[in-house]
């Protein structure tokens, strides 16, 4: 079993003073992944940055116009309050989707079985025209883009547990067949998207899965709803290639949302979705990091993944769980119903 593991020294470069997609994000789970000896256990790669030609596969000729004459210009943009293009913020935004192109490449070209993408800045929030919500470029849906046309990939699924919604995501992909984008994300919450009832439109209608979740809840209510929504999902679309947005804020102790899972509860997502690639696409399984805020267990999170995906039993939760609610029943029946599970 060979585990690639890609990340870049320079994913560091980008920084906005006080924010808290940060590059000691970065530094954490390097640290963390090099003391358990899990980086060294995994096959190292360097990605290169993306190209136009790869940003042009979801991203508009205009935003990629509009980004290099600032850059020219040697300005700044800000999209929003809290995504601003400093003057390193694109070439890092390039590498951070060349990470993802790298793994499909390891992947495909046969050098590993899954990959582990340690990344910044993240991509779910970004549209085909815009940043948004610390998002510049959407790393994985160019990936997801890639692999289909560079490849012939024909169904993707996309499962992305971030607690906010990717709504650049699912935007992306709305009216495609070939991509299965599935969301749990905190409910009410930034960016207001991920309405169960926004399914997809056209071609796409029934390929968009959203599972808006309340606040304060935890373990079991995501272990019910991957057993009994997207496992059935995946039964239905037979994934060629499953892709993760995989976004740490949705634990109990991240200071950005209020949701409960716990270390335990995402190694336990973790070993679903792995379990789910073994079973439709011979282990094919690509972990892209998203969101996550607390470095500590943002961290541990990706150390367990890393364990996961080169097949040990072991996972760590030094920080433990807290009391949940689990009344998801209801919100699980309408979900059963709306996509005829
Ligand atoms: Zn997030």
């Amino acid at each position: 079993m060979t585990t690639a593991y890609i990340t870049h020294p320079d994913y560091v470069h980008h920084d906005i003073p006080n924010h808290p997609e940060r590059p000691a994000r970065m530094k954490a789970i390097w640290k963390l992944l090099d003391e358990e000896g899990l980086s060294a256990r995994m096959k190292a790669y360097t990605p290169s940055p993306a190209t136009d030609e790869h940003l042009l596969m979801v991203h508009t000729p205009d935003y990629l116009a509009e980004i290099a004459q600032a850059q020219k210009e040697g300005y700044g943009i800000r999209f929003t309050v809290d995504t601003i293009l400093l003057p390193e913020t694109a070439i890092t935004a390039r590498l951070s989707a060349g990470g993802g192109i790298c793994a499909v490449d390891a992947l495909m070209q046969g050098e590993a079985n899954n990959a582990l993408v340690i990344t910044r800045p993240p991509g779910h929030h970004a549209v085909a025209n815009s940043a948004m919500g610390f998002c510049y470029f959407n790393n994985i849906a160019i990936a997801t883009r890639y692999a289909q046309q560079v490849y012939g990939i024909e169904r993707v699924m996309i499962v992305d547990y971030d607690v906010h919604h990717g709504n650049g995501t699912q935007d992306i992909f709305y009216d495609d067949n070939t991509v299965m984008f599935v969301s749990t994300h905190q409910s009410p919450l930034y960016p207001g998207t991920g309405g169960l009832n926004e399914t997809g439109e056209g071609k796409g209608k029934g390929y968009t899965v959203n599972i808006p979740i309340p606040a304060g809840h935890g373990d079991t209510s995501y272990a019910q709803i991957y057993e009994r929504i997207i496992w059935k999902v995946a039964e239905k679309f037979m994934p060629q290639l499953i892709m993760i947005s995989a976004g740490f804020d949705a634990h109990w102790d991240d200071p950005l949302a209020s949701m409960r899972l716990s270390l335990a509860g995402y190694h336990h997502l973790d070993s679903q979705l792995i379990r789910m690639a073994q079973q439709f696409c011979m282990g094919k399984i690509i972990f892209m990091l998203e969101g996550g805020y607390n470095t500590d267990t943002l961290a541990r999170g990706i150390g367990n993944i890393a364990h996961a995906l080169l097949g040990d039993d072991t996972y760590h939760d030094p920080f433990g769980a807290l009391d949940a609610r689990d009344d998801i029943n209801n919100l699980i029946e309408k979900v059963c119903q709306v996509h005829d599970l």
